[in-house]
């Protein structure tokens, strides 16, 4: 029986989200925010103190650790858990008031310090399985930051929890705190061989039971319009606006299939994200996403012809078509190791919990992980309404996912 103290791991994680730790997706230092090593720091010393030895911060804010094997086989695979310390720049992580709502009533909460911020269960069905049990918001005038410092309490707890219970067995584990994640960067400056591990799970998902085992494929596109100048006086019969003819590509596009706003589920889109030019020469980027990595080149084959198409009609008028790869579908790598995946179900089912399992519509560290050799799904923690000032979380959820983690070593440790 694996028995996670809920008051410490709120009294922990109360405290993580007072230390603001905003990333900034305009810098271009690393990590790109100094105040997320605020955190890093503390959490390094935390381990210490805890008789993890080697753990520590290094120059990008990274936090590495290693919880050393105490069983005797030897063959047992390095696991790692990750979660990323820093939260979104979309609203403000200064002076962050956690509140711990003890024995939640099902009635409404108003956040006290913006009455207009209401949490209510009509508009957040989820937090009606929470009646009865704690809950902790923010105080309505920023996020709470449960996204990820739930993360990485439970990742502390559970560390906390192995030093203190010698008799469950396990392999090496490893531990690894990112900045950055929320401006695309967190495994920018991340040495996979300093970490040394096998196998990965990143802390970062949301409802209790929810294992993410595969994300969007992501390209980015960029349209280039080369128009043709002449002076607007004189310019009849010459002149080609590239504004004009990037327009008529933006409304060109379907508005009720093959965008963001029109798909759910598995269906992919193209989405223009940024629009800039002159008369001259107008640039239009875009990203491109679906399951289906092979399906992404379909997506752009049909983007450039509708721009070639409209820029055909124009004389002089030229385009350019330029694809980057993003980032790739995590399930290709999960696919070649079923286990990972597999003793995680296995740990959440052990955690007494349903276990559902979804697929992300968006990017995550563990689909980048994957394609640098780490295989690394997500694991929930129970974080909702993220990114925003409704943001909150069930301190048993983030029990669970501690849970999770000291069952996840255990099964790793059983089947080697
Ligand atoms: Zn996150």
């Amino acid at each position: 029986m694996i028995e996670i103290n809920k008051e410490a791991i709120a009294e922990r994680f109360m405290r993580y989200v007072q230390i603001d730790t905003q990333s900034n997706p305009q810098s271009n230092s690393y990590p790109s925010t100094e105040k997320q090593k605020n955190l890093s720091v503390l959490l390094a010393e935390e381990l210490k103190q805890l008789g993890i030895e080697d753990a520590a911060m290094d120059e990008f804010g990274y936090v590495y650790a290693t919880i050393p094997a105490n069983s005797q086989k030897k063959n047992v695979p390095i696991i790692c858990f990750c979660s990323h310390v820093d939260t979104a720049p979309d609203c403000s992580g200064t002076n962050v008031r956690p509140i711990l709502h003890k024995n939640y009533d099902g009635e409404e909460i108003t956040l006290p310090d913006d009455t207009t911020q209401i949490l209510s269960a009509v508009a957040h069905p989820y937090l009606r399985t929470h009646i009865g049990e704690d809950i902790i918001t923010a105080s309505g005038k920023t996020l709470l930051g449960a996204d990820d410092k739930s993360g990485v309490a439970a990742i502390m707890q559970a560390a906390d929890f192995i030093m203190k219970n010698p008799s469950i067995l396990h392999g090496d584990i490893k531990i690894l705190f990112t900045p950055d994640e929320e401006v695309g960067r967190g495994t920018a400056k991340l040495n996979m061989k300093k970490l040394g591990a096998n196998f990965g799970y990143t802390l970062d998902g949301g409802e209790a039971g929810s294992l993410e085992d595969e994300t969007f494929s992501a390209d980015a596109a960029t349209i280039i319009i080369n128009g043709v100048i002449a002076h607007p006086g004189y310019a009849k019969n010459k002149l080609v606006n590239a504004l004009k003819v990037a327009g008529e590509i933006l409304h060109a596009l379907p508005t009720s299939e093959w965008a963001p706003e029109a798909t759910e589920k598995k269906e992919g889109f193209v989405h223009p994200i940024r629009f800039e030019g002159i008369a001259e020469r107008a640039t239009i980027e875009f990203i491109v996403r679906d399951f289906e990595t092979d399906v992404l080149k379909k997506h752009e084959d049909r983007l450039q012809k509708i721009a070639e198409e409209i820029v055909d009609h124009y004389l002089g008028a030229s385009m350019e078509f330029i694809v980057t790869e993003q980032y790739r579908n995590m399930k290709q790598i999960l696919d070649e190791n079923p286990d990972v995946a597999a003793y995680a179900a296995q740990a959440i089912t052990r955690a007494g919990l349903d276990v559902t399992t979804e697929s992300i519509r968006g990017g995550t560290d563990g689909s980048r992980l994957s394609f640098m050799g780490l295989p690394c799904p997500n694991i929930f923690t129970g974080m909702q309404c993220i990114h925003s000032k409704l943001e909150w979380v069930g301190v048993k959820d983030m029990a669970k996912a501690a849970e999770t983690i000291v069952h996840l070593c255990m099964i790793w440790e059983e089947k080697s």
